[in-house]
């Protein structure tokens, strides 16, 4: 038997899988069929898997809420007046009921922590590169990771071994790489104490739910007593990470997504006006969505001559600054600790019309993107409003083996909240 033999899985619409439908949450690709297989489809089912269906997500992997599809919303299970999360929010849901035993998602900048943190559940973004991107449909190329959705540490740390590696298909999959865990290297580490860092800033933001920061402290003073080491560390560049993530995602999308225009698949439009530019237009203004639209705009400016430096290169050099202020916060320590995000899921409908409300939201998340490391959603707590939400943990980059064994270790010890659907 392959080592995932009999385990039901299901993908986020953005992974191919051959002869299967693929839309990407976009009327652009609606009705599009499949015609290979992603590398990490072709890993699971080599091992037995069941891939029993295709989640909805926000349209291209582009939101937090899942109310950008254009085949509708996905409902919060623990309550169906609130959003998922999102991107991934089919893929959340899906483990949440207990419709499948793990999913995949895509994590650009927190689309599978943000979900797993809404909807009680746990959601890994590995390191850049440690998953192959082969046949995952690109948003921000140089962000995109396949992350995995589940409910115990174990059969994360199962699948990622399964899905993990080099891949011919894609040169910034890591082959090289520093070993994974496998399942009995979870266990021996119960004595092992981390040092672990928290940035002081992220906990007194202005965003951040009273209660959640209020159940921080507490967790805190759990780990010390236990005999880890917490400490507050400066980190001065938390207001520029959301722009840093805008500037430098938008502008790969609008060239990633330049290859719908129709011509060879997708959709296309009924009426191709007098020339090829009207038919791209067309084409394009009929099957994209709104956020994707702003997106492209957006990556096309801060792209454009006269604007190049002060906005792309900028980001780029923000980007570096983090990854190096990271790679030394490492030095000193073996986890930073955030939460996953400045609130519990919260009413369909409250944010959609504020991007820019929606995109500060992502504060905790995309910095992992940004730096390449790796970072998982631990759902542990729950909210005096019934909902439940995640301690965000990540490490140093190929890493994972700490952050499972860490993970595994939160889940035995301080694990407060439980999803009543798989109880
Ligand atoms: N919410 C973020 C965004 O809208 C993250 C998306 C993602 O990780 N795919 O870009």
């Amino acid at each position: 038997m392959g080592k995932l033999h009999g385990v039901v899985i299901a993908l986020k619409d953005v992974i191919s899988y051959k002869a299967h439908k693929l839309s990407a949450g976009s009327k652009i690709l609606e009705n599009f069929t499949a015609i290979y297989d992603a590398t990490v489809v072709e890993k699971l089912l080599a091992e037995d898997a069941i891939i029993i269906g295709r989640n909805n997500c926000d349209e291209f992997a582009m939101g937090s809420t899942n109310e950008n599809s254009a085949y509708g919303n996905v409902l919060n299970a623990l309550d169906p007046d609130r959003v998922p999360g999102g991107s991934s929010g089919g893929s959340a849901v899906a483990v949440q009921a207990g419709l499948c035993m793990v999913s995949l998602g895509s994590d650009t900048g927190g689309s599978v922590r943000q979900p797993a943190d809404f909807c009680g559940i746990l959601g890994l973004k590995p390191t850049y590169g440690r998953v192959s991107r082969y046949g995952l449909i690109a948003y921000a190329s140089s962000f995109d990771q396949i992350g995995i959705f589940g409910r115990n540490v174990p059969d994360i740390t199962l699948v990622l071994e399964v899905i993990a590696g080099g891949d011919n298909y894609d040169s910034t999959a890591a082959s090289h790489a520093l070993p994974l865990p496998n399942r009995s290297a979870l266990e021996p580490e119960k004595e092992r104490k981390f040092r672990i860092a928290y940035f002081r800033d992220a906990f007194t933001h202005e965003g951040l739910d009273p209660m959640i920061a209020e159940q921080f402290t507490g967790f805190f003073e759990c780990l010390r007593r236990d005999g880890h080491t917490v400490e507050g560390v400066d980190f001065e560049y938390l207001d520029y990470i959301v722009p840093a993530y805008y500037v430098l995602t938008t502008a790969e999308a609008s060239s990633n997504l330049s290859r719908f225009d129709g011509v060879k698949y997708g959709h296309r439009t009924a009426d191709p006006g007098v020339d090829l530019t009207s038919f791209y237009k067309r084409t394009r203004s009929e099957g994209f969505g709104a956020e994707v639209k702003r997106r492209i705009l957006l990556g096309t400016f801060v792209l454009s001559a006269g604007y190049y430096d002060a906005y792309f290169t900028k980001a780029q050099q923000v980007r570096k600054i983090l990854v190096d202020r990271t790679a030394l916060l490492f030095n000193d320590f073996d986890i930073i600790i955030l939460p996953t995000a400045p609130t519990t899921a919260f009413p369909i409908g409250e944010k959609i019309d504020d991007p820019i409300a929606m995109y500060l939201a992502d504060i905790y998340t995309v910095y992992a993107n940004l730096t390449g490391i790796p970072g998982i959603s631990i759902p542990l707590f729950h909210h005096s409003n019934g909902m439940p939400f995640g301690v965000q943990a990540m490490t140093n980059r190929f890493n994972e083996l700490s952050l499972l064994q860490f993970s595994h270790l939160m889940m035995q010890q301080y694990k407060s909240y439980e999803n009543p659907y798989l109880m």
